[in-house]
Order: structure tokens, then C-alpha cells, then sequence
């Protein structure tokens, strides 16, 4: 049936919601279930598959947070000289204080049994016979880090699912852990679109032929998918055609499990990849309510031998604008990898920030803007807001969430998520 352009269009289906997507999107990313085992120095940024148990207590034992004289606090006589009868330094255990007495102690070192407090030394006097006297009365316990403070023995310390960060990895040294058990690294093919697309390098800006731009989205592309700790197969780019787009569909599919590919996802003519992830599998979802970023669409592609049903690959297809392919990856592809390394909190934090712009006209979709905390405390906006325009996310500290039908006047409190949170 040949149904007249105006109709068509009148009768494609409204745009989805940013949270209908990313829920769509995180129901279908099933953990990858496969561990590996690696180096905790190798840890940073990967996702913990089992809980972390603490053997030990952390610290072990009662030791001195200072330089100083271990006591026992009821034994001490302000301005009375004390004998000073053993001398204790980090790594070393003492005797039991001999009562009536003083430990020379160190940072670190175990608290001999008998003595209950640490007199730091800049409030000591050391006389010239080899004794020490204090001025003070001491409280127990001051000065003294208590055995188990940090981990108690039995404790998990970190959670299946947990994102580790540079602290949990000294945590999980604390403990003993030279090795983690991590989720498996999601296996990402990468490429670009575009008979435009010319890589820096390959040829000179004075030297570009009309019409030509550089490949940006591949950089940032990459860099983002290393920082979740994606393994990538970077495809290069891909012609504007259809044989091509299946071609690399179908090689991307094999061994992978997320085919990721920016460019070529809106309804012109030569946008490619729509109709050729629907030839070789399915498309979910397609074009979502939020600008930047309103062509993106989720599918699987069957790998070879995979049948109807069959063993099949995620697709996601990005914007090519690099604004909009950026802040798509930020808001859904990001949970999206994350979900596939295990299941852990995906919520990122947002700040309530007065605006310090105007934001006069109201946008159909939920508008994500580039902007940045001044010096006041407020927000500034990029002035140019263009999908087109990267400069806008250099610029900017992060993005103003601002929900369909808006305007916002100076002083509105807006909906602020630093990129510190969307990058991590
Ligand atoms: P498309 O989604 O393929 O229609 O591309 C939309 C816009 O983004 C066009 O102006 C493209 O030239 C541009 N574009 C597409 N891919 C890239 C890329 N990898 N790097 C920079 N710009 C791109
Ligand atoms: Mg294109």
C-alpha cells in the first residue's frame, strides 16, 4: 500500500521517553555472568564479581597514631619522671609494660599489653637521666587506634558489584587481596560512519578535500568505553553503503558483545544502519524525546549460525553529531556497559543548582545542556547549545537536565549532573 509522505510520517510513533529507553535498554543487558581473575593493581574502574571478606582485623592490633610514650593513663603523675623501659617502632612488638613505666613509641607500632594511652612527645619531657615526664593527665585510649577500627574480622568489605575505585583497592590490599575476581571485560566492535569521515593523520588539515571533516566521535568513542574497562575491537570507519554496513555488521557481531556504531542512524537516504541491523536481526528502539540525541536506536544482530531465536549480539546505534553521540553515551550506553559487568547502583548523582541563564523558549523534548558551575555558585550555559558544536562539552563541567516543555528564568533551581559522575 502506498501510503502519502504527510501520512506516513503523521502516523510514526511518538518519540520514547529518555527513562522508558534506559529502562528498555538495562532489561535487556544481562550481566555477562564470565569472571576473571586479575592483578589488584590491574583493578581500577572494573566491576568486583564476588563479596570480599576480610580475613584479619584492620588494624590488627592496637597501635599508637603517634610519636610519643605509651602508658598506662593511671600510672601517670603529672611533672613525676617516669623510668622509660623499653622502646617500640612500627613493625615491632613490644613487652608488656612494666608498671609504672613509659614505652618510647612510634607511629604504627603495636600498643604494649599493660599501657592504655599514648602521650604524643611534643607534650613529653625528656630528662637528661633517660626518664620522661608529662604535664598533663592523660585520658585512656587517647592517641591509640584501636585493633578491628577500620575492617573487623568476617566483614565484607566490598560488595559483589561494586565499581572499584583507586580507595577500594588499597582497601582490598588492606585485607590481603593481591587478586580480584572481576566481571569479564565487555567485548565492544567499534565503528564509525560517514563517506566524510577522514582520520587525523591521514591527512593534512591545510590538505582536507571539500566536504571532509575529521573522525572526532572515534576518539572520544574509544576513550569512553576504556574508561568502563570494555575490550575494543575498533572497526575504523564505514562507508556510507549498504553492502558495507552488513558487511561490518555481520563480521562485528562475531565474538563481540555490543556492536557500537555512530553515524547513520537518522532517516536519510544514506543512513544505512537501520535498515541493515533489521536484515540481519532486530531494532528495539528508535528515537528517543531529548536533544541532544534523539536518533538512537538498540538492537540485537544474530551471529552466524544464530537463528531466529538464536545467539545474538547487542547493537547500539549512536547519533553521528559528536554532541549528541556523547551525551547519548553518557545517559544510556554508559548504565548500559556497566549493567553488563554486574548488577550495582547506576543512579548518578544530581545537584539542584540556581541557574544563572535564561532559557526563554521551551523545548518539545527533555533538553540535556551543556553547562558549567561559576564561581557563585550557579550555572553558566555554553553559548552555543548545537549538536554539531563539541566545543560545548570541553567547555562545560557537565549537563542541565531540563525536562520537556521548560523554560527556566535566572535563579531556577535546575536539575545539574556533573560529567565528573557521567565520565567515571
Ligand atoms: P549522521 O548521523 O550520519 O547523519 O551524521 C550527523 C552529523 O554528524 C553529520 O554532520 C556528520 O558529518 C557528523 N558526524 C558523523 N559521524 C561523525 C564522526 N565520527 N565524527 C565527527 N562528526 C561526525
Ligand atoms: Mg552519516
Amino acid at each position: 500500500m502506498n501510503i502519502p509522505a504527510a501520512a506516513a510520517a503523521s502516523r510514526r510513533p511518538p518519540l520514547m521517553p529518555l527513562d522508558d529507553a534506559l529502562a528498555r535498554l538495562l532489561a535487556r543487558a544481562a550481566p555477562l555472568g564470565a569472571a576473571e581473575d586479575i592483578d589488584t593493581f590491574d583493578a581500577d574502574g572494573r566491576v568486583l564479581a564476588e563479596d570480599l571478606v576480610s580475613a584479619l582485623q584492620v588494624p590488627p592490633r592496637d597501635n599508637s597514631s603517634m610519636d610519643g610514650y605509651a602508658v598506662r593513663a593511671a600510672d601517670v603523675r603529672p611533672g613525676q619522671a617516669m623510668p622509660v623501659s623499653q622502646r617500640i617502632a612500627a613493625g615491632h612488638a613490644g613487652e608488656p609494660l612494666a608498671p609504672g613505666t613509659a614505652a618510647r613509641i612510634f607511629t604504627g607500632a603495636p600498643i604494649p599489653a599493660g599501657a592504655d594511652a599514648v602521650v604524643m612527645q611534643e607534650e613529653a619531657v625528656a630528662n637528661e637521666n633517660g626518664t620522661v615526664s608529662f604535664a598533663a593527665q592523660p585520658a585512656a585510649g587517647q592517641w591509640v587506634r584501636a585493633s578491628g577500627e577500620d575492617v573487623r574480622r568476617g566483614q565484607i568489605v566490598l560488595e559483589r558489584g561494586t565499581r572499584l575505585s583507586p580507595a577500594s583497592l588499597g582497601l582490598a590490599a588492606s585485607i590481603g587481596f593481591a587478586r580480584l575476581s572481576v566481571a569479564a571485560r565487555p567485548r565492544v566492535a567499534l565503528f564509525s560512519t560517514g563517506d566524510e569521515l577522514v582520520m587525523p593523520g591521514a591527512v593534512p588539515p591545510e590538505a582536507m578535500p571539500p566536504g571532509a571533516i575529521y573522525n572526532s566521535n572515534r576518539f572520544f568513542l574509544r576513550a569512553l568505553l576504556a574508561r568502563l574497562g570494555c575490550a575494543v575491537t575498533d572497526l575504523g570507519i564505514v562507508p556510507d553503503s549498504r553492502e558495507a554496513t552488513l558487511a561490518a555488521l555481520r563480521q562485528a557481531a562475531q565474538g563481540h558483545d555490543l556492536i557500537l556504531t555512530s553515524g547513520g542512524v537518522s532517516v536519510g537516504e544514506e543512513d544505512h544502519i537501520k535498515p541493515a541491523v533489521e536484515a540481519l536481526g532486530t531494532l528495539d528502539l528508535w528515537q528517543i524525546a531529548m536533544k541532544p540525541g534523539k536518533p538512537f536506536a538498540y538492537g540485537q544482530v544474530r551471529r552466524d549460525g544464530g537463528g531466529e531465536s538464536g545467539d545474538a549480539c547487542h547493537f547500539i546505534g549512536l547519533p553521528g553529531n559528536p554532541v549528541s553521540s556523547y551525551v547519548t553515551f553518557l545517559l544510556l550506553v554508559r548504565p548500559f556497559l556497566l549493567k553488563l559487568q554486574g548488577p550495582h547502583a547506576l543512579d548518578v548523582a544530581a545537584h539542584g543548582l540556581p541557574a544563572h541563564f535564561a532559557l526563554p523558549r521551551a523545548d518539545k523534548r527533555r533538553e540535556f545542556l551543556r553547562a558549567r558551575r561559576n564561581a557563585a555558585g550557579g550555572l553558566d550555559l555554553f553559548d552555543n547549545q548545537s549538536s554539531g558544536v563539541l566545543t560545548s562539552a570541553q567547555w562545560g563541567d557537565g549537563l542541565v537536565d531540563n525536562p520537556a516543555g521548560c523554560t527556566v528564568a535566572p535563579g531556577d533551581r535546575v536539575r545539574y549532573l556533573p560529567f565528573s559522575e557521567l565520565l567515571g
